[in-house]
């Protein structure tokens, strides 16, 4: 008799964990010890399942580092007594989170699986019941003993994305995120097809779990608008301890041209500020070159973030940061895949 994959669902907070009391019709927060009484559906799948939760469960809107080490830390400490994990979290800020904890495991070689709802679970329309099974089902996937899956991905209304190529996209629709530069993993129909392909597959057995959790936060987020001026970009220089900035600019990569804007952009260089080129657009790529427009900021020194979304260059960039690189370190790491993040 072969045996049962066991998943280990950590629950973290968000809309999922909630029931509705018909009585009062309010949300509350739902025990999730009780999960496998509250909906038995979970009984007829072909594993052993397991949970833990925050002891104080939360709104994604307040996740933060100190989250995300302890999320990967269960993880980390289970790690060898599951095989996969699910882990449940509110939508909201879930792409950053998931390729947070994407860059935190190296040599991941079992299932990290995120999902959430749109919907309470006790909701009778509720969306998280199908998210919530299939992403075990997906944990859960074994080819010859091995895990199918052996990456951080993210679940979400019949698509299994890579976690740190996906942008939530929508606070309406069942289908609340994106993944526009990556296919999808698997998607779920009659049959849970997995595209086999463009899976990460971490042949090297012996290579072992890293675990690194040293990440750093003093990082912002600047977008371009036409019409920005000298004086609000100029603050930035003010703030104190910047280690670096995500430059959302226009299109291909491209920002203006003007003396003032780039001498900003060369004096945070000089203070030793990193700076990653990430496109506003939701698809396509930071194309350094290609116009006059993106010419300067190559030369100043910035760094390409490919294709990378806004919200995994964040991640990427507090994990790098945490690991106290050297300059040219810092740009090589940034601009190649280290977890799928962006195309070679
Ligand atoms: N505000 C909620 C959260 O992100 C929304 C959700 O769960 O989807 O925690």
């Amino acid at each position: 008799m072969t045996s049962k994959p066991k998943i280990l669902i950590v629950y973290t907070g968000g809309t999922i964990g909630m029931v509705k009391d018909y009585k009062t019709k309010a949300l509350k927060a739902f025990d999730f010890d009780q999960i496998l009484h509250k909906i038995p559906e979970l009984q007829q799948l072909n594993c052993i399942i397991d949970t833990i939760s925050f002891k104080n469960p939360i709104d994604s809107s307040d996740m933060n580092i100190a989250y995300y080490i302890q999320i990967a830390e269960i993880i980390a400490d289970k790690y060898n007594d599951f095989d996969g994990f699910v882990v449940l979290t509110g939508s909201d800020t879930m792409s950053y989170v998931s390729s947070a904890i994407s860059f935190m495991f190296e040599n991941l070689q079992k299932p990290v699986i995120f999902t959430g709802s749109q919907l309470p679970i006790g909701d009778l329309r509720t969306d998280a019941k199908e998210n919530l099974i299939t992403s075990i089902e997906i944990a859960s996937a074994q080819n010859n003993g091995e895990p199918i899956i052996q990456e951080v991905g993210l679940y979400f209304e019949y698509k299994l994305y890579r976690a740190n190529r996906t942008t939530k996209i929508s606070a309406e629709h069942f289908q609340a995120f994106s993944s526009m530069n990556y296919p999808p993993l698997a998607e779920s129909g009659v049959h849970l097809n997995f595209n086999h392909a463009i899976l990460t597959a971490n042949t090297k057995k012996e290579n072992k779990l890293i675990f690194r959790k040293r990440l750093c936060s003093n990082i912002v987020i600047l977008k371009l608008f036409p019409g920005i001026t000298e004086a609000v970009i100029a603050n930035y220089l003010n703030i104190k301890g910047l280690k670096g900035i995500v430059l959302e600019t226009y299109g291909a990569g491209n920002a203006p041209t003007s003396e003032w804007f780039l001498k900003i952009i060369e004096k945070f260089i000089a203070n030793g500020v990193y700076i990653v080129n990430v496109t506003q657009c939701s698809g396509g790529s930071v194309m350094p070159g290609h116009y006059e427009t993106s010419t300067r900021l190559k030369d100043i020194g910035i760094v390409n973030g490919k294709d990378i979304t806004t919200e995994s260059a964040v991640a990427k960039m507090m994990y790098l940061l945490g690991e106290n690189l050297a300059k040219e370190e810092f740009k090589t790491y940034f601009e190649m895949p280290l977890r799928g993040e962006i195309s070679a």
